[in-house]
């Protein structure tokens, strides 16, 4: 596992990475918010120690211009004690948990191997399609890193293309299996494709990629297309 820790102070730096070491993390230091991107831009991290307190741009902005920049890694801060104000910043702008400074180092590491595992549980919960990613927990979708707003019904649709992608689905397999209709006097052929071209206009629309085909006469099929 490895992990970053942004932290000004050599003494507090040098027992974190010493420690971290200690229990088997492959341990990056970096002292300035800047350094930190240079090191998140270069290398894939599990989880990032980031410090409030920072020489030039603090630890909340340095962390929120990672998660603008589409960075999903937990983000464990260290603050002041009672600056209250900055764990509600730091949580506002994206922190996975906080801890109080000065801290037991057991409780730094207990904190770590929760935000590991809960981030392990996130991600086998997100399926991907291309650029196209589903949370199926959060029931939140985006493609490219942006975030397609949809109606219950419309993810419930995209989940189930999701869950057989790169197979083709029938319009009678979404009337049982989404719409959980199967005794219609009148087929629902017209109300799942106003509800497919819906979907393409949102997932699809914005990008050069389509990604939802019309298979003619038979369905629909999500899938990459083969360049
Ligand atoms: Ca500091």
């Amino acid at each position: 596992m490895k992990v970053l820790v942004v932290e000004d102070e050599p003494k507090v730096a040098g027992a974190l990475k010493e420690g971290l070491e200690a229990e088997g993390y492959d341990v990056t230091l970096a002292h300035t918010g800047e350094e930190g991107f240079f090191h998140v831009s270069t290398h894939a991290f599990d989880l990032i120690i980031l410090d409030i307190m920072l020489p030039g741009r603090d630890g909340i902005e340095v962390l929120r211009a990672l998660r603008q920049q589409g960075l999903k890694l937990p983000v464990l801060l260290l603050t002041a004690k009672d600056a209250v104000e900055d764990r509600v910043l730091g949580l506002d702008a994206g922190a996975d948990d906080y801890l109080v400074k000065p801290f037991a180092f057991a409780e730094l590491s207990a904190r770590i191997r929760a935000l590991l595992r809960r981030n392990k549980v996130d991600s086998e919960n997100v399926i991907k399609v291309g650029d196209l990613e589903i949370d199926l927990v959060r029931r939140s979708v985006t493609r490219d890193c942006r975030r397609v707003e949809l109606t219950a019904r419309e993810f419930e649709l995209l989940e189930y293309l999701v869950q057989n992608r790169g197979r083709v689905v029938t319009r009678e397999m979404l009337a049982r299996d989404v719409w959980k209709e199967t005794a219609r006097a009148t087929p629902l052929d017209n109300v799942i494709d106003v509800h497919i071209a819906r979907l393409r206009k949102k997932i699809d629309d914005p990008s050069d990629q389509k990604l939802l085909h019309t298979i003619r006469g038979v369905g629909f099929m999500l899938h990459e297309e083969q360049s």
